[in-house]
């Protein structure tokens, strides 16, 4: 039989062109891989905004104490977690839709809300999962330029004016990062309220708060409080970064009862697993890892921006736990220097940002650690 005549199997054509069309998602580099390919030990990462405080000490003692019930699914429906929240919160439990990840939640309104011939709109350089969810179901994705890196408030964050510009009858789905990751820029909360009135009733926005927990004051920072007004807005938060549990997966969604009811539709049954619920529920009453959370992320920002300060390199705002660093030449070069110093950042070229790169607050000595391998290689 010929080559021909052989029917190849190509996964890639059988996916739906949405899927097709995707590039995966690129973490940042875990150390053990860091430390196999070089042969490195003791490296450090800066690459996933993840809290350099480690997991709350009260989340531990909780997740131990679930560990006899693994045999058993976990409550599907978060009744314990909910109730936390919505306590937490000064929500109704009904508002609430738990993820695996506030990533899940991202996707679950993607998979409700978009079809090939819809639209989602965003901003360039917004989080990079709005673009992977939205157009894995085939819709348009509409990018809104961003705002210039001189503007005072916000540089290269999302310009409103342009995103509200793409609104259309096709579009059903807006993603608003607030603050936005890469971007480090918070937005002024009356000119968002602003945006979301003008919103035609035929779409639904998502307000993005996976950084809240780092802001000065954070019920002064969130949109939680305009849910009664808006039937077609959604919050997203997580646990992954002020919380310190990125490694379990845990996030919600807040919204009406009516778009929870849609999302409870296509959730995954079992979606949050029980050390996750058990955990989360215990950093809830761990005030205490939250304040030495926000004052740990403060003072290294501090220490941060007086080192890119030092080196003459221009960095972006500080709303969230990292810093976007113009290194004015390529990038990938100084992270390939990093690298080998065994220091871990994240270079933004899948972002379109190719001279940027994405610097998580650690702790004082890895933030000394970075500081001393970045003057090594920009004396070079
Ligand atoms: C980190 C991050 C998330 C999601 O994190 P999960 O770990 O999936 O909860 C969501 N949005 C933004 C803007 C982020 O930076």
């Amino acid at each position: 039989m010929s080559d021909e005549g052989a029917i190849a199997f190509d996964a890639l054509r059988l996916a739906t062109p949405g899927v097709a069309g995707l590039s995966p998602y690129q973490p940042g580099k875990p150390t053990s891989e860091l430390e196999r390919e070089l042969g490195l030990s003791d490296t450090i990462k800066l690459a996933s905004n993840e809290n350099p405080l480690g997991p709350p000490p009260a989340a531990l003692a909780a997740i131990r104490e679930v560990l006899p019930q693994l045999a058993l699914y976990p409550d599907g429906n978060g009744f314990a977690l909910k109730h936390a929240l919505g306590e937490h919160l000064g929500v109704a439990p009904a508002k609430i839709t738990l993820g695996n990840g506030s990533n899940d939640i991202l996707v679950l309104l993607a998979e409700a809300f978009l079809l090939p011939g819809l639209e989602a709109v965003y901003s360039q350089y917004a989080f990079a999962v709005y673009e992977l969810a939205s157009r894995a179901t085939g819709a348009t994705a509409c990018v809104a330029p961003a705002l210039p890196a001189d503007d005072d408030n916000a540089p290269l964050g999302h310009d409103l004016a342009a995103m509200a510009a793409l609104v259309s009858p096709r579009t059903r789905l807006v993603f608003v990062a607030n603050p936005n990751n890469p971007t480090g820029t918070a937005l002024v909360l009356p000119a968002l309220r602003r945006f979301i009135e003008a919103l035609p009733r035929h779409v639904v926005v998502l307000v993005d708060e996976a950084y809240v927990e780092y802001a000065e004051d954070p019920a002064q920072a969130s949109v939680l409080s305009w849910l009664e007004d808006f039937p077609n807005l959604v919050v997203a938060r997580t646990f992954s970064k002020g919380f310190g549990l990125a490694g379990l997966r845990i996030g919600y969604a807040v919204s009406s009862p009516q778009i929870a009811d849609v999302l409870n539709r296509i959730r995954q049954p079992f979606n949050v697993g029980h050390a996750a619920q058990a955990a989360a529920i215990a950093a809830l009453g761990d005030l205490d890892y939250l304040q030495r959370s926000r004052r740990m992320n403060r003072e290294g920002l501090q220490q941060l921006a007086a080192t890119l300060d030092e080196l003459g390199l221009w960095y972006g705002a500080d709303a969230g736990n990292f810093l976007l660093v113009d290194m004015g030449r390529p990038a990938a070069e100084v992270y390939t220097q990093l690298l080998k110093q065994g220091v871990i950042v994240r270079p933004l070229a899948n972002y379109g940002l190719p001279e940027h790169l994405r610097i998580s607050i650690g702790t004082r000595a890895q933030l000394e650690r970075l500081a001393q391998a970045l003057r090594q290689i920009q004396r070079a």
